[in-house]
């Protein structure tokens, strides 16, 4: 079984672990928040007291942090994780951060000869809970094999992006389409009933019809159309709007990067920078359908 370091104990990281420890691993963990410690150290984790001190006792380094400014800051530096890490180990970034950030991260591995992979996540705090994580790979297609037993103790699908950076590209662009989707279907279903339709009837036909998609048939913004969804949950979280505004920020970040036109991923972003300013940032991000409608639907 694997020495594992893992930094970052959040409403990702914590249940991710539990996940590690149940596959008889042995795992490190270091945080800023005591609170987060000492609750990971309940699941079975050995708390470190720094960076320095778990990734020396590791082979295997995970980081779940919220932004590309805190994995910067615990990767590099002189106590960072690839300053200490053994030729030997494996850094496996599980943050959603920017490309630019990811990529530059990479580049000093490579230097350090270092195996790393950038290995963003889809499927939300209840997929980190039962394992049912899709992952996105960029770097090294050796290092993604050799990562791959660690990544199948915490996901369902693990796909190889392609080079450095590339899991992170892919998360950003899916979660572009995402936002940019769930925004259609609210408009579409809240001009639907207000032209007379019945918001299940119109579910009936339109996830039969060409308009079909993941926001809709999976996650139906309208109230009451489909049950266990968040709409039908008083727009409890799911995913708040806040992290989709954050990857929505981040798509914003890369099409500028790469010179790509996205005007509708513009307008999301507009659109959920406003909702979340208007007090729905830990609200569900298929909340933005009341701000659509003017209030409540
Ligand atoms: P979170 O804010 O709950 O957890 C982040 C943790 O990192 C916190 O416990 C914080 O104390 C810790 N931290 C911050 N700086 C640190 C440092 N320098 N050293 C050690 N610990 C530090 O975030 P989360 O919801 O677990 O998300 C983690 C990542 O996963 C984010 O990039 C997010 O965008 C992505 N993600 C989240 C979800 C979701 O539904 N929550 C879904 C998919 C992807």
């Amino acid at each position: 079984m694997a020495n594992i370091g893992f930094i970052g104990l959040g409403h990702m990281g914590t249940p991710m672990v539990e996940n590690l420890l149940q596959h008889k691993h042995t795992v490190r963990v270091f945080d800023l928040s005591e609170e987060a410690m000492a609750k990971a150290a309940a699941l079975g984790a050995l708390p470190m007291g720094s960076i320095k001190e778990l990734v020396s006792n590791s082979t295997i380094i995970f980081t779940m942090l919220q932004t590309g400014e805190q994995v910067e800051q615990v990767a590099l530096g002189e106590e960072g994780i690839l300053t200490i890490l053994s030729k030997e180990g494996l850094y496996i970034d599980s943050s959603s951060i920017d490309v630019v950030t990811s990529r530059k991260i990479h580049a000093l591995a490579k230097q350090k000869k270092i195996a790393m992979i950038d290995a963003p996540v889809s499927g939300g705090v209840a997929g980190a809970k039962a394992a049912t994580l899709t992952f996105m790979v960029g770097g090294e297609e050796e290092n993604f094999l050799r990562a791959q037993s660690y990544l199948n103790c915490l996901g369902k699908k693990i796909i190889y992006a392609g080079p450095a950076g590339n899991g992170q590209a892919a998360k950003i662009c899916n979660n572009m389409i995402l936002g940019i989707s769930m925004i259609a279907v609210s408009e579409g279903f809240l001009l639907a009933k207000k032209l007379g339709l019945d918001p299940k009837k119109f579910f009936d036909i339109a996830s039969n019809a060409s308009s079909q998609c993941w926001s809709m048939s999976q996650y139906c913004p309208m109230p009451g159309v489909l049950d266990n969804v968040p709409s039908s949950n008083e727009f409890t979280p799911g995913f708040t709007a806040s992290m989709m505004l954050k990857d929505l920020k981040l798509s914003q970040e890369a099409a500028q990067y790469a010179d790509a036109s996205t005007p509708l991923g513009a307008e999301a972003t507009a659109l959920y920078s406003l909702f979340v300013e208007e007090g729905g940032a830990s609200t569900d991000f298929s909340g933005i359908i009341k701000m659509l409608a003017g209030g409540e639907v």
